[in-house]
């Protein structure tokens, strides 16, 4: 006999274990299934982000940015630090027990919501019935009355540059190196471009960026991304814009990578090739070919506003849907389904979803950058405010960057806000919140902001859209 669930969840990222524990709150018999497995050979859950994305490159991020102050910003503190060094192999250590403790924490979270975690592969059948095929045992299927699918996303590669592992590889490859290559190839100066691109040359290397689009940064605001590029210049980061790779290959222990750049054919010769041009929807093995579901003609399983598929009762969230492939999105496209399954309202406000890349300084924004207002033709202002006026950034030394406002001209409703300086990825939640609640510049401008606080900078570019800053000239 089939074992029943009112939910079965194929997935456990952060779109897939959210979703079931809200679904068990709900007071459902719920199962969620994942297969993944990392290089211990050991299974975990938590997906990409846990595993091999979000957690592991910020912890990364954090032991190479601190590398970097004691080498270059502690004298100015007073503190002398001299023979810093980094060891490699402790970093990396310190990244697994990280990993090890939240994938962990995954699990004790389903099973304190009473989540039946299964490991091993999950497929969808007709009729809303799941194979479940456990890692070392026998298919079995298990009749759901939902199904939620959640299996997430993997790297995109690329013909011209096939992962080897070892010279060219992925961004969990680029997590992975055990120690930093002297010269360290990039295809892609997106998210995880620059992310890793930071960590590797913060520690040493001498890291090459090749973008395709002549813009840098080319879904951000223009005057932010401006200011990323003056900054990851000053930092050594050599990104080098329209450059179309042609070929890299694995020549001895180099990679030759050759590319079309903005004066014609160029060779670029490195150590270690990272390829990060995006990721694609992952659904192998998942969809019988009677299940009903469809894919879109680049993969992403079709669903509408609330995650629903053309099938009755089963819906799809996450990375292998439209939308932007964050963690954040994931999981609350995750409580959105559960709740809706619940026969609660529901819904996710796609307009006010905030990115974060985890440079230094780092780069966030919620809303329509000002390329955008100006292109849907409605009258806006803007006000900004730079972090070199801000007390608490000159206090810690990280007065680069600046906060900017965009709102309508008629009803002073916030656009967007962008922010490229310090803790820019913690100060984006005041800014949701403000575009949550459909905020005005005013609004802000009368929240009181503690000081001193790199909040202020927000308070101040509110300020600055009406030309009442109060601690920056207005123009
Ligand atoms: P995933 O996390 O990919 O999880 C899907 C899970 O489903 C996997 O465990 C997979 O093994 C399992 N699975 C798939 N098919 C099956 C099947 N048939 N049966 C059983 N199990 C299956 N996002 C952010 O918001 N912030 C960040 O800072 C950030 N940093 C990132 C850094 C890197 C290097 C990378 C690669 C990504 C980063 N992301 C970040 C993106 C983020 O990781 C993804 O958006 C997120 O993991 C998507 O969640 P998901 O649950 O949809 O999919
Ligand atoms: P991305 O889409 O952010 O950037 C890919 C870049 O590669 C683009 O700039 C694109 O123009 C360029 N590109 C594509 N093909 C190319 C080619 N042939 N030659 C040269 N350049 C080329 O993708 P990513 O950096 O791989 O990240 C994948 C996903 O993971 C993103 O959707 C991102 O949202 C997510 N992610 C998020 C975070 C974060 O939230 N901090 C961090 C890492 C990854």
């Amino acid at each position: 006999m089939s074992r029943a669930f009112d939910v079965v969840v194929i997935g456990a990222g952060p779109a897939g274990y959210i979703a079931a524990i809200r679904a068990a709150q709900h007071g459902m018999s719920v199962a969620c299934i994942d297969e993944w497995k990392n290089r211990d050979g050991k299974n975990a859950f938590g997906g990409t982000c846990l595993n091999a994305g979000c957690i592991p490159s910020k912890a990364l991020l954090e032991s190479s940015e601190l590398f970097h102050r004691a080498n270059h910003e502690f004298s100015k503190h007073g503190i002398s630090a001299t023979d810093v060094s980094i060891d490699v192999a402790k970093m990396q250590k310190r990244k697994e027990t990280i990993v090890r403790q939240l994938t962990g924490g995954v699990a004790g979270l389903l099973k304190a919501a009473k989540v039946e975690g299964l490991v091993g592969h999950g497929k969808l059948l007709a009729e809303r019935r799941v194979e479940f095929t456990p890692v070392n045992g026998d298919a079995e299927i298990l009749d759901a009355r939902f199904v939620i699918l959640a299996s997430g996303s993997t790297p995109i590669e690329l013909k011209i540059a096939p992962f080897d592992g070892e010279r060219i590889v992925d961004s969990w490859g680029a997590l992975d190196f055990d120690e930093s290559p002297a010269r360290l190839g990039v295809v892609g100066a997106g998210v995880i471009g620059l992310e890793l691109g930071s960590v590797w040359s913060r520690l040493g290397s001498e890291v090459v960026i090749l973008e395709a689009m002549q813009d840098f940064l080319y879904m951000a605001d223009r005057q932010i991304a401006n200011e990323a590029q003056k900054q990851f210049k000053k930092q050594g980061l050599s990104v080098h814009l329209g450059a179309s790779v042609t070929s890299a290959k694995v020549t001895g222990n180099k990679v030759v990578v050759d590319y079309d750049g903005p004066s014609g054919s160029e060779q670029l010769e490195v150590d270690k090739l990272v390829v990060a041009v995006g990721r694609r929807p992952f659904t192998s093995g998942l969809l019988a070919e009677d299940c009903g579901i469809e894919t879109d003609e680049r993969g992403f399983i079709v669903v509408d506003e609330e995650c629903r598929t053309g099938v009755k009762n089963v819906f799809a969230i996450g990375d292998c849907v439209r939308g932007p492939m964050l963690a954040h999105k994931g999981s609350e496209e995750g409580v959105m389904a559960a709740d809706l399954i619940a026969g609660q309202v529901a819904e996710l406000n796609y307009n006010v979803i905030p990115s974060v890349i985890y440079t230094a300084p780092e780069i966030a924004w919620v809303g329509k950058t000002e390329e955008e207002v100006k292109a849907s033709g409605r009258a806006y202002k803007t006000g900004s405010f730079p972090f070199a006026a801000s007390g608490r950034a000159k206090a810690m030394e990280q007065t680069s960057g600046l906060v900017k406002i965009i709102s309508a001209q008629d009803d002073d409703e916030i656009l967007g806000i962008h922010i490229i300086g310090p803790m820019a990825g913690e100060l984006i939640s005041e800014a949701v919140l403000a575009m949550e609640f459909k905020a005005s510049t005013e609004d802000i401008q009368r929240t009181i902001h503690a000081h001193p606080s790199l909040a202020e900078a927000i308070h101040e570019a509110s300020l600055a859209v009406d030309n009442k800053a109060l601690n920056y000239p207005n123009n």
